[in-house]
């Protein structure tokens, strides 16, 4: 077993009772690392460590320029350790190692992008309409971030989170998912070794209900950012709103992925694939929603799940396995569930369908249902499995009309050689993110977030700084008369 410890004020520490829990290889489904189970004792020292270095540390002193440096260091620290960060997080998550290790290795763009605008942020001098004044803005940061992060991506999505925060001049308290606290962790290391002063990051692991609503609760959080599933991301919404705290939230999805009939088929099955087979379906703009034209409805079926069907299910540290385990017990038991009611609603299984023998993990089949209704729950809920509903449409309004008919609205892909159609569909379509003719990029420059229930307000890209800024109106009396006291100026 491997013994991690929290990140307080710069240290290293158990939890405040000297509770731990265990987390677990889901390839082998034995637990292999033991994590303090903090509680509210231990966000309070880390909410106070990280106010501190806030408001009167050595953080609060750094010009923007220092602080960009930092992180940039920071990144080349990331970059080093990718491997080893990687690794850490299959053991935790049972993703591939070629998916988590193509995620670190990315990872320090993050910390280079962000770290590069850290003394770009510029308030306005505002062109008065009133004489004897001089009036400008500073963009100041909130205070305290509280990041609260799933287990599907550990690094990669506390990465979108930290990176701008700290550019901005917030300081961090991280918890990461019970499931997966190891790697953010050894993270807390390389803030160490690159030389952030105490309490600008720390890290406090444990329980959703221990430590996530303690953390959010905190009055001295300015700033919730949240990924993770929508009932707790209403939770989180409903605090902030009671306690008047800023609050992003990227939730989760039911996206389209929609094959028109003048597509590149072979592009479009390989895209449906990847959209919902990749990370075991464990993300949170999986295609799971496949809406295929009539026309080619049969055929793409049968070329979808003869590739589908060649999907190598193993160890995810081999470079050869193209779907791992489940990450959890609990998902996992989940996802079979979803298989059972979708076989209850009448869907038509046409590839898969159950757990699969592979060692001693958490494995489910990929597996595909066609005759899918969008009004049946195995169309409308998230699964968060490799299980694929199959819809069919008739043109391009039928296909909008579906597309858009969910409460969600994270992602979309649309595969056409029609330009004209790429276009208007990626107006229509009610999402954060429309894919044409591709599937699952993303980027730190380009915005990334939810409509409607998957979520409130963007990550990535030059404005995911402003989640985080705050504005400051200075007015200064150059020489206007004192005027009436009882009235406005
Ligand atoms: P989850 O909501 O169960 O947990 C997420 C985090 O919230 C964990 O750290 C958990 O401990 C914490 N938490 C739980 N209850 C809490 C509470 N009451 N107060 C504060 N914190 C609490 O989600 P999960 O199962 O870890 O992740 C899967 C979900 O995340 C899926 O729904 C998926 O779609 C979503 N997701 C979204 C994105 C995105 O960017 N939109 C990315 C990845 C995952």
């Amino acid at each position: 077993m491997h013994r991690f410890r929290q990140f307080i004020g710069g240290e290293f520490c158990d939890a405040a009772d000297g509770r731990t829990f265990e987390s677990f290889d889901p390839f082998r489904g034995t637990a292999w690392a033991e994590i303090p189970r903090g509680g509210a004792a231990d966000v309070d020292r880390a909410v106070q460590a990280a106010h501190r270095a806030f408001t009167s540390g050595e953080w609060a002193q750094l010009t923007p320029s220092a602080r960009g440096a930092l992180l940039r260091k920071l990144g080349d620290l990331i970059a080093r350790d990718a491997a080893k960060l990687a690794a850490i997080e299959v053991r935790d998550n049972g993703k591939l190692l070629a998916e988590m290790g193509a995620q670190l290795n990315y990872l320090p763009q993050w910390f280079y992008y962000f770290g590069g605008l850290a003394d770009k942020v510029e308030g306005t001098v505002v062109p008065l309409d009133k004489k004897g004044f001089f009036n400008f803005t500073r963009r100041e940061p909130l205070g305290v971030v509280a990041a609260i992060t799933p287990w599907n991506s550990p690094l990669l999505l506390a990465g979108w989170k930290i990176a701008p925060a700290l550019a901005a001049g917030c300081t961090v308290v991280l918890k990461p998912s019970e499931f997966t606290s190891a790697s953010s962790l050894e993270l807390a290391a390389l803030f160490q070794e690159a030389g952030f002063p105490p309490g600008v990051f720390n890290v406090v692991t444990g329980f959703g209900a221990e430590v996530g609503s303690a953390l959010v609760e905190h009055p001295l959080v300015r700033k919730i950012t949240f990924t993770g599933s929508d009932v707790t991301g209403r939770a989180i919404a409903a605090s902030a709103a009671r306690n008047i705290k800023h609050v992003s939230l990227e939730l989760g999805g039911k996206s389209p992925n929609i094959v028109f009939d003048d597509a590149n088929l072979d592009d479009a099955v390989n895209g449906a694939v990847s959209g919902i087979f990749a990370a075991t379906g464990q993300t949170c703009i999986a295609g799971s929603r496949l809406l295929l034209q009539s026309s080619i409805h049969d055929a793409f079926v049968d070329k979808l799940v003869a590739l589908a069907s060649t999907a190598r299910m193993g160890d995810p540290m081999q470079p050869d396995t193209q779907v791992g385990p489940v990450t959890t017990r609990p998902q996992y038991d989940k996802v079979l569930r979803y298989i059972d009611i979708a076989r209850g609603e009448g869907a038509r299984l046409v590839l898969g369908g159950g757990p699969a023998t592979c060692g001693d993990g958490w494995f489910v089949q990929p597996t595909i249902f066609a005759d899918v209704r969008n009004d049946m729950r195995i169309a409308r809920e998230e699964v968060f499995g490799p299980v694929l509903s199959i819809i069919r449409f008739e043109d391009e309004e039928d296909a909008v009309r579906i597309a858009n008919d969910t409460a969600y609205g994270l992602g979309a892909g649309v595969w056409t050689r029609d330009l004209g159609r790429a276009f208007r569909m990626s107006e229509r379509i009610q999402a954060g993110t429309v894919w044409v003719n591709t599937y699952r990029a993303v980027s730190y420059m380009s915005p990334f977030g939810g409509y409607k229930d998957s979520g409130l307000g963007r990550e990535n890209g030059i404005s995911a700084i402003e989640g985080y800024l705050q504005t400051k109106s200075v007015w200064i009396n150059t020489g206007a008369p004192t005027g009436n006291p009882f009235t406005i100026r």
